[in-house]
């Protein structure tokens, strides 16, 4: 049987999806064969994966069309015919691609999009612990969509239902020798203070002042790894300090993930990055701001925590996305750098 997995954004949700891909992988045995398409900036998450066969990456950012993907993708049908479309996404382009190819059978996730919508509606703690209680356990998204596809599949037995990179060859790239601070001279915790959208971060004076607590306390190296395009991360050069790396926009994803795979932990926001370390079985302290870790992306790990505060305001949207309405960002701001350190000191025990 040959798999076509769709999802196109974003990074941490490419990253959970490999669970299904294992969990297909466990029941459908070594015969059948994954196809995974996702935006080409995410192809490095899923291309020396072991269970993906292909991955085919979407280049919208070069100004890839439409009519390019469907040549890719029908260039490998014609090989290695399609049997099965699995959208993981349920957005108007992965529904293009399935009406694109209406006479391949396809499934469709269901992202509990109502849930979520009308959990962001309701202006009241009370209330929005009870909705929470009858529709929101703090199950992962990863394990809400198996048990929808299990009855599909017909099986539950297949056990490898887990996010997991660690069989991956990502440990071993011979580029993060290419990395400024290589090999990084010591046991070291990654700073992620990045996020996809700008109200899921943490404030970075925060970051900052955490990093300048931990260097004093802890013997342990800190790196800041984020994006090229998040400048902001240059105030952590007021910290003089030869056990602080600032690597932000010095790496490409795959070194990020190399240097993810060996951390000791990883404190940052909800964003892909913490899903990367915890796709490599680093614990991870998320800290949670506009979005709720009910809709599940809170880190699954044993030795993972997350911090996130009850309040009327939040989730204000279902993914972060949305501006902030109060006067400031009290989601975020009323999680205190000794919180954050008190929990990071206890994970490194
Ligand atoms: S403070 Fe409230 S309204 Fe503002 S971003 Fe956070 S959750 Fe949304």
């Amino acid at each position: 049987m040959h798999i076509l997995l769709v999802r196109f954004s974003s990074m941490g949700d490419v990253v959970l999806q490999t669970a299904t891909i294992n969990w297909l992988r466990a029941l459908l045995g070594p015969e059948a064969k994954f196809t995974f398409v996702t935006a080409q900036e995410f192809v490095s998450l899923l291309d020396t994966h072991p269970e993906v066969n292909h991955v085919i990456g979407f280049d919208r950012r070069k100004g890839e069309k439409w009519k390019d993907l469907v040549k890719k993708i029908d260039d490998l049908d014609n090989k290695e015919p399609i049997d099965l479309i699995l959208d993981l996404h349920a957005t108007l382009r992965s529904f293009r691609l399935k009406l694109t190819y209406w006479n391949i059978p396809a499934l469709t996730v269901d992202k509990r999009r109502w849930e979520r919508f009308l959990l962001t509606k309701i202006k009241s703690v009370k209330l929005k612990r009870l909705f929470n209680s009858k529709f929101f356990g703090l199950e992962t998204q990863v394990e809400r969509i198996l048990k929808d596809f299990e009855g599909v599949f017909g099986d539950t037995r297949a056990k490898r239902r887990t996010v997991d990179f660690r069989k991956g060859p990502h440990q071993e790239l011979t580029s993060l020798s290419e990395l400024p601070v290589y090999p990084i001279p010591g046991e070291y915790v990654v700073l992620a203070p990045s996020a996809s959208f700008l109200y899921k971060r943490w404030p970075v004076e925060s970051f900052v002042e955490l990093a300048k607590k931990l260097l004093e306390e802890t013997p342990y190296h800190y790196v800041i790894l984020a994006g090229p395009d998040d400048k902001f991360c240059e105030v952590f050069k007021e910290i003089q300090s030869d056990r602080l790396h600032n690597l932000q926009g010095k790496t490409s994803l795959k070194q990020s993930m190399s240097v993810l795979a060996h951390a000791k932990l990883c404190i940052g926001n909800d964003s892909g990055m913490n899903h990367i370390a915890e796709a490599y079985g680093v614990p991870c302290l998320t800290l949670f701001g506009p979005t709720d870790p009910k809709f599940g992306f809170a880190p699954h790990g044993s030795n993972s925590r997350f911090i996130s505060k009850e309040m009327f305001c939040k989730p204000c949207s279902t993914t972060g996305k949305t501006p902030c309405y109060r006067d400031k960002l009290y989601c975020m701001l009323d999680i205190s750098v000794d919180e954050v350190r008190t929990n990071a000191l206890e994970m490194m025990k």
